[in-house]
């Protein structure tokens, strides 16, 4: 792993360190904070970054065939993927043909599944909840499993079919909670944990799938 080291200057006035799942330091830090005090910090931060870039080669390596699409995800169970004869077998699941790309293949066969069993889902949940929605959209989005905005329109990202029901379930149940509150105040999350009491349990399992959001 090549960890590079970039350095962000804002009009921000703390200093925050990050690092990507390829292993890159991202610093964070107010516009004249000098070269030389951010060596200090990677200086003194040292053992956390060490622990950090260590957990990401773990979790890499955990996911390698996922990342290369020799596996896949779907709905938390993990399945091989075989190609042969313009054919793509999902376990035994699922077969169906492909012409060029087999992994653009793949990607609208699972957004075609996605619409189908996220919108059903988040129906199901509106219902529950009496909160009904504008409108629901599937997205691509990098960072996000789910938005909603002031006008109840709730968007989803497709990959989210990757992951367990439990974890499609709690992103339901927390974008429509967005219909009531706009903002993860102590009543949003009242809310949720009405409908979803092991929320937090969830929500950290939710994290841990993130390397999806960078899959297709
Ligand atoms: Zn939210």
């Amino acid at each position: 792993m090549q960890n590079k080291i970039y350095i962000k200057r804002s009009s921000r006035k703390s200093i925050a360190l990050k690092i990507d799942s390829n292993g890159n330091i991202f610093v964070y830090c107010p516009l004249r904070y000098s070269t030389d005090k951010i060596i200090n910090l990677l200086q003194e931060k040292k053992q956390w970054i060490q622990t950090h870039l260590q957990r990401v080669q773990v979790q890499n390596e955990t996911n390698k065939d996922f990342i290369s699409y020799k596996k896949i995800l779907i709905l938390g169970k993990d399945y091989d993927i075989k190609c042969s004869n313009n054919k793509i077998n999902i376990g035994n699941l699922y077969s169906f043909d492909y012409s060029k790309d087999y992994i653009d293949a793949l990607k609208k066969w699972l957004q075609k599944r996605a619409g189908e069993i996220l919108k059903t889902k988040l129906e199901y949940w509106a219902n529950i909840m009496k909160t009904p929605y504008n409108r629901v959209g599937l997205t691509s989005a990098r960072k996000k499993w789910g938005s909603c905005d002031n006008k109840h329109m709730i968007r989803l990202n497709f990959r989210l079919i990757m992951l367990p029901m439990e974890c499609i379930d709690y992103v339901c149940v927390h974008e429509l909670s967005h219909i009531l509150q706009l903002n993860h105040s102590k009543k949003f999350w009242q809310n949720v944990s009405k409908y979803i009491p092991n929320y937090k349990e969830i929500k950290k399992s939710v994290s841990q799938y993130s390397f999806v959001l960078k899959l297709f």
